[in-house]
């Protein structure tokens, strides 16, 4: 794979000079000179080589915390080792850790009386702790499902406890999200499930549906923190790091207090809720770099003037790709309902079909256009543009779109 200099706007311009494409603006050299630790010159050689990484997750990172965790790294800030090598117990990660909760608590305008959890094992190790923790003796929860994730949370939970599935968009290929007047709920659910948005579709609730008394639970892994949450509404909203927050390794679990305490009898240690909020995410050695590293991006959200600034960035980023595909005569096509159109992640596909795709996607991994192939399970080409990818780098994109469009 050729490697492409995202950050020199010369080097950018060259390469899609060669392909008749002029890149608009420059890329992240900015993001160097902003970088607060390091100066550009000692930068350069290592983020001149950055790509534009569309991946959905592992993704990009914001490249000013990377640079602060390069500072940190050796020597964090005097202690003479690496937050990776400190002991969980010590007031130097105690403090790391109890910022990490407060910032978080700070950006989401988290409540009271719900507990924050952050915990190994990633978002697939909640599809059976939510129902060992919200449905101790069992009972049935309803799911809504509106894509892959739903349908393997449901499949876990259903190990557990009886399921519904209460409404489903798999007729439609998971392209929408079945109104919330088609719900068949079960009175008395122990809790409601739904994917805030579906990382493969590209499928995203737009409003938080209203469940009555009963708990709604949200996994958020795909657009955690992309936008502003009203935490109140949801029983418990969980998720992994690894594609708008930090480093894998971690999940995020939001949960009301009321609602944990008892678990279900075969429910491991580790899966525990109340035991691991009593002990502070600490009953065991917790996953401290991910943490660390999730803080610094929790800081960096709140200076950038929090979850709506986030949201806005996010609509603008996502425009712009949308705008280029419903511009192009159906040389490009959206699967997506476009009232569920997520702003995270944007799957199409090439109306030439599947040889053009190819051709389309080699050619954009040539430019530096990290990983924009469709998941393995509906082909195509998918952009996931999440938090920190730079507006740069969608603009990099759609101006190869544009460009490819013309040319072939
Ligand atoms: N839910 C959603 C919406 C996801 O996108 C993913 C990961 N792609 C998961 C759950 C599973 O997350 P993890 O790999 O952290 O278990």
């Amino acid at each position: 794979m050729a490697t492409c200099c995202m950050t020199s706007g010369v080097a950018l311009s060259a390469r899609f000079a060669g392909k008749k494409v002029v890149a608009r603006r420059s890329v992240p050299a900015a993001t160097v000179r902003r970088g607060a630790t390091v100066t550009a010159a000692a930068a350069a050689p290592a983020t001149a080589a950055r790509k534009f990484n569309f991946s959905a997750g592992p993704a990009m990172l914001p490249l000013d915390v990377l640079e602060e965790c390069k500072e940190d790294m050796i020597n964090y800030k005097g202690t003479g080792m690496s937050v990776m090598e400190m002991s969980h117990r010590g007031k130097d990660f105690m403090k790391i850790a109890s910022e990490a909760e407060a910032d978080l608590r700070e950006l989401v305008g988290i409540p009271d009386n719900y507990k924050v959890l952050f915990l190994q094992g990633g978002a697939s190790s909640q599809f059976a702790a939510i129902p060992m923790n919200l449905a101790p003796k069992g009972g049935v929860a309803d799911f809504i499902t509106t894509g892959a994730w739903g349908v393997k949370a449901i499949a876990e939970a259903k190990k557990y406890m009886d399921v519904n599935e209460a409404a489903t968009s798999k007729a439609s290929n998971f392209s929408t999200i079945p109104d919330a007047s088609e719900w068949k709920l079960t009175p008395g659910a122990k809790f409601v499930h739904i994917c805030s948005n579906e990382t493969i579709g590209g499928v995203e609730f737009k409003d938080i549906p209203d469940t009555g008394d009963v708990p709604l639970v949200a996994d958020m892994s795909s657009n955690y923190l992309s936008k502003p949450i009203d935490v109140k509404r949801f029983g418990l909203i969980y998720g992994g790091v690894q594609k708008n927050i930090g480093p894998a390794g971690m999940a995020i679990i939001i949960v009301r207090e009321d609602l944990i305490g008892e678990t279900n009898p075969v429910c491991p240690t580790m899966f525990d809720y109340k035991l691991m909020a009593d002990n502070e995410s600490m009953y065991n050695t917790p996953p401290c770099w991910t943490m660390y590293t999730s803080g610094l991006v929790f800081k960096k959200l709140l200076k950038m003037g929090g979850l709506e600034a986030v949201e806005k960035a996010n609509q603008a980023k996502a425009k712009m790709l949308y705008d280029t595909i419903d511009g192009s005569d159906g040389y490009y096509v959206s699967p997506v309902d476009p009232k569920y159109r997520s702003l995270m992640n944007v799957p199409f596909t090439l109306g030439g079909g599947a040889d053009l795709e190819k051709k389309f996607l080699k050619e954009a991994d040539a430019l530096g256009l990290e990983s924009l192939k469709g998941h393995r399970s509906v082909g195509g080409a998918r952009a996931s543009i999440y938090n920190a990818m730079p507006v740069e780098g969608v603009q990099a994109l759609v101006d190869f779109m544009t460009e490819f469009k013309a040319s072939n």
